[in-house]
């Protein structure tokens, strides 16, 4: 952890915020949960509680649901033209940019993750997701048809929001992900019950203010904070519900497709990843180590496509190693709100005895801990940058997805590229790949191989514009994109005999 200690100055309104009552937002107003039950949310970095907020269950899902149909069915919101749409959406995002330093505060403080990454990354990423967003609800378009028999009849496809739809986030990036869901289906002209992380429900809740503040219309955002198993559950089950979108674990993934299944909801899910990391011989060594190394260090390793798995041809293995080891005893681990903190806490005691315990079994399966390997500190929930080398394809630390930092490095004796991409697919996840190479062809090549949503090649990060999701395990549908918006469109076909 950083010794030298300049911790940023907490905003006022971040204290008033976070100081105030954190209630449910249900048509257009902050109302407490009906059982008046609440939960705490923690700050990461010393365990202690940063506020008090509602909980939501059954009977609060009811009211929200009822609400966003109303706004979907009869109120406003379905009344209102695509461009009408397009101006709110660019007018949050417009807002959001204002109040983005008390934002990244609030995120800081909620989820651990450094404040530069919070300003770099969260917010700008956010605030460009709504306004490509709005500019979507003027182009979804359907189209004309050519149809086999000309002449006799003409027939077209048009656009239609699905209807009322669930959104359950998760912690590891709370405002971009509930940005993520509440965009696209804003501009497609859907309504929204928002169910954020119990981790970290704070900034959806600022978000929310700003929703009312710049006067979207009651029932079309609603915001139910509470725990996965009773809010989570009921929104899924929900026959009010046309859509869940989920992003989260593999495991609650499973659940949520089962408990869709009974009305047969749309769903699109964001699951878990383990993504390969292949350096190819001819590679900038350089950049391949600070890009491996910041592809699994970054956000504490709590990334669903972060780098967990390393190949690397055996001719550079030992140099690569060594650079991402040393990268990983550089990085400056601290509490978010220094300037020089690198790497955050990891979100909670939970995830901090999970990545222990994972670290734990590589080791007593064979693992050699090359960089970290431990808690830092007692207070707070910080683990230390951490490479295992020696793994092997069977082991839980390369099979299942640690969300931690810690990386799992392998060598490979030939570049023989059916085996590398055959090892580099040897999971049940499909969400990214990265490659590192000089060599268009490889490049080309490999990408083509890769069984992954995402393939990076020698860099390249994460824009609203490009589909996001993932193969086999990993999830159903994309986000982001015109994919991402046409997920909260029910597809219609008109044929008219002439
Ligand atoms: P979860 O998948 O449990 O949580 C994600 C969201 O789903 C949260 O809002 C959660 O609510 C909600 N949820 C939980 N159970 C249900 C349910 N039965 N019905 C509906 N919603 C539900 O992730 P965890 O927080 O437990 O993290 C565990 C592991 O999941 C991580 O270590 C990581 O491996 C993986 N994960 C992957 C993510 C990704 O982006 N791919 C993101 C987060 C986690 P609540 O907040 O109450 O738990």
């Amino acid at each position: 952890m950083s010794v030298n200690v300049s911790m940023a100055a907490i905003p006022a309104a971040v204290t008033d915020f976070i100081h105030g009552s954190h209630q449910l937002l249900i048509d257009g107003r902050w109302i407490a949960a009906s059982s008046e039950k609440t939960f705490s949310t923690r700050n990461p970095a010393n365990g202690s509680i940063l506020a008090q907020i509602a909980s939501a269950e059954a009977a609060d899902v009811d009211l929200a649901v009822a609400a966003a149909r109303r706004a979907f069915e009869d109120g406003p919101w379905s009344r209102m033209t695509p461009a009408a749409r397009a101006k709110l959406i660019w007018r949050l995002a417009d807002a959001l940019e204002a109040k983005a330093e008390e934002f990244a505060f609030i995120e800081t403080l909620d989820n651990g993750k450094p404040l530069n990454d919070a300003r770099i990354i969260d917010l700008p990423h956010s605030i460009e997701v709504l306004r490509y967003y709005a500019g979507w609800c003027t182009k979804l378009n359907g189209e004309s048809v050519s149809l086999s028999n000309p002449g006799t009849w003409h027939a077209y496809t048009m656009r239609e929001p699905v209807g009322v739809v669930g959104s359950i986030t998760p912690w590891n990036a709370p405002l971009m992900m509930a940005v993520s869901k509440l965009a696209p289906a804003l501009a497609a002209g859907c309504t929204v019950v928002l169910k954020p992380a119990e981790q970290t429900p704070l900034t959806a809740l600022r978000l929310g203010q700003l929703i009312l503040d710049i006067g979207f219309p009651d029932g079309v955002v609603n915001i139910l904070t509470g725990f996965g198993e009773t809010a989570g559950a009921a929104i899924t089950a929900h026959p009010g519900v046309d859509k869940i979108t989920f992003t989260g674990s593999t495991e609650v993934g499973r659940i949520i497709v089962k408990a869709a299944a009974g009305d047969f909801k749309r769903v699109t899910l964001e699951l878990g990843g383990k993504t390969p990391v292949i350096v190819f011989p001819d590679a900038d060594i350089d950049r391949a180590i600070e890009g491996a190394a910041r592809s699994i260090f970054s956000n504490a390793g709590q990334i669903c496509n972060a780098g967990s798995r390393l190949y690397a041809h055996r001719d550079v293995f030992d140099q690569l190693i060594e650079g991402v080891a040393r990268r990983a005893g550089e990085f400056r681990v601290g509490n978010g709100l220094e300037a020089s903190t690198q790497m955050g806490p990891v979100v909670s005691q939970e995830q901090l005895d999970r990545i222990s315990g994972f670290i734990a079994s590589g080791r007593s399966q064979g693992a050699q801990v090359r960089a970290g390997g431990g808690r830092i500190g007692s207070e707070g929930f910080f683990v230390q940058p951490t490479v295992l080398t020696g793994t092997r394809p069977d082991m839980d630390v390369v099979r299942q997805e640690i969300f931690g930092p810690v990386l799992c490095a392998m060598s490979y004796e030939e570049a023989d590229l059916d085996r590398i991409a055959r090892e580099a697919n040897a999971t049940s996840y499909g969400l990214g790949a990265v490659l590192w190479t000089k060599d268009l062809a490889t490049a080309h090549k490999m990408a083509k191989k890769l069984k992954a949503g995402t393939v990076r090649v020698n860099g390249g990060g994460l824009d609203p514009a490009l589909p996001f999701g993932g193969f086999k395990q990993s999830g159903w549908g994309r986000e982001l994109g015109r994919e991402g918006v046409e997920a909260y469109t029910e597809l219609k076909s008109v044929a008219m005999a002439l």
